[in-house]
């Protein structure tokens, strides 16, 4: 008797059709990802000529509450995957109903809201900062009594890049906090005096297999991924811990397909689960020039049921971003910023307005050591504006 193959395990080959909601960079990269391993991409999001729709075979452009919309999406592709996790859950249920969608829904639920993220890492036994529901003015007085100040409060909800973020230093910030949120459910959390900043990208498959990338260590300008660097510079142990925790975190959703986990190192040597993020991640575009597989390739594998590629990186690595201010005195100097050092690699994105704080593009340099790429990184990046005369 032949048995019914199982829909879920057999792997979506090459040829097939793979759907992206949200159409930024990410997915720009990840189609590019596909197309070279000869799948064909089609992205979904309300916005006309993306970063991804200009290099996808098809593009949608439909608001995700138009659920006919997604359903037709859903039927012309074999798995849904995301660049952009903040989709309402009727969306990915109506994906869901006609094609397969990697992460599940409930990934993308818990890690969509910061408050249940927190909820559900702490409740999993995964090391969080204090952090504290804020729905009221006292709920506020009572987070600030009991976890203290400085502390930093976040709406719950779409968040990213440190927009809906409030510093709180001291009581009299308290007032002004809770105005900051007008209405919105906030999270109160300890302010983490950090060592650094970290971050793992991990992808798993159907069957459970996992591998992470080398550890990421990030700095931000004004909220905002400024320089990324790999390996970290942090001790193999601490590092080999760092890809057991996304391990454990990505066994704990269940993850099919990739998920970023950012973390603070503290002073006091201990890793502290920051966010998470159901998909590729800024600090991993150096993979695409350092590592045997970029993340985008791993997640396309991840969410394909293909093995897993190799995460090794061939060198040390840094990458820069670009950020729209760049553009302040003209088109930046992409001669230049090449000329400053043969490894440089360019990335941009196809975005026409390069709006204050907006991410342009990134470049990566590999070198002989992560001192040496983080500096030929800057140099690069600081070579590309244009001075004007007199
Ligand atoms: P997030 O949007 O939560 O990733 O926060 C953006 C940035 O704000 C982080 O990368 C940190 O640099 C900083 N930040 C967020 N939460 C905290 C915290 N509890 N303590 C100290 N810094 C924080």
């Amino acid at each position: 008797m032949n048995s019914i193959p199982d829909f879920k395990m057999s792997p979506i080959l090459p040829g097939a059709w793979i759907g992206i909601l949200g159409s930024g960079q990410l997915g720009r990269m990840l189609a590019i990802a596909a197309k070279q391993m000869g799948y064909r991409v089609a992205v979904f999001s309300p916005d006309s000529d993306t970063p991804a729709g200009q290099v996808a075979d098809a593009e949608t452009t439909a608001s995700y509450e138009d659920l006919d919309a997604v359903r037709r999406f859903a039927k012309s592709v074999s798995v849904v995957t995301f660049e952009f996790e903040n989709v309402p859950s009727a969306t990915t249920a109506a994906a869901a109903e006609h094609a397969l969608v990697r992460p599940d829904g409930r990934v993308l639920h818990i890690t969509q809201q910061r408050l249940r993220e927190k909820n559900f890492l702490k409740d999993q036994g995964f090391p969080v900062a204090p952090f504290r529901a804020i729905r009221s003015r006292d709920d506020l007085r009572v987070a600030a009594a009991e976890i203290g100040l400085p502390a930093v409060l976040k709406t719950a909800s779409f968040g990213y890049d440190g927009k809906g973020q409030k510093m709180l230093r001291a009581e009299a910030d308290l007032e002004e906090g809770w105005l900051g949120l007008r209405g919105a459910e906030g999270i109160y959390e300890g302010f983490i005096h950090f060592e650094k900043e970290l971050s793992v990208v991990g992808a798993r498959t159907v069957g459970g297999e996992f591998r992470a990338f080398p550890v990421f260590e990030n700095s931000h300008a004004h909220h905002i991924l400024d320089i990324t660097f790999a390996p970290a510079d942090i001790t193999p142990d601490l590092a080999a811990q760092a890809r057991e925790l996304a391990r454990g975190i990505l066994d704990a959703l269940d993850v099919v397909g990739l998920l970023t986990v950012e973390m603070f190192l503290t002073r006091d040597g201990r890793l502290l689960v920051n966010e998470l993020a159901p998909r590729t991640h800024n600090s991993g575009h150096l993979t695409l020039d350092a590592c045997v597989t970029s993340q985008f390739e791993q997640q396309l594998r991840a969410v394909c049921g293909l093995p897993l590629g190799s995460t090794e990186m061939k060198s040390p690595s840094a990458m820069a971003n670009l950020l729209g201010g760049l553009w302040s005195q003209g088109v930046p100097d992409w001669a230049a910023a090449l000329a400053s050092d043969p490894a440089v690699k360019l990335h941009l994105y196809g975005k026409s307005e390069a709006r204050d704080g907006r991410k342009m593009g990134h470049l990566t340099v590999t070198s002989a050591s992560v001192a040496e790429a983080v500096r030929k990184a800057s140099l690069a990046r600081s070579s590309l504006v244009v001075s004007s005369p007199g």
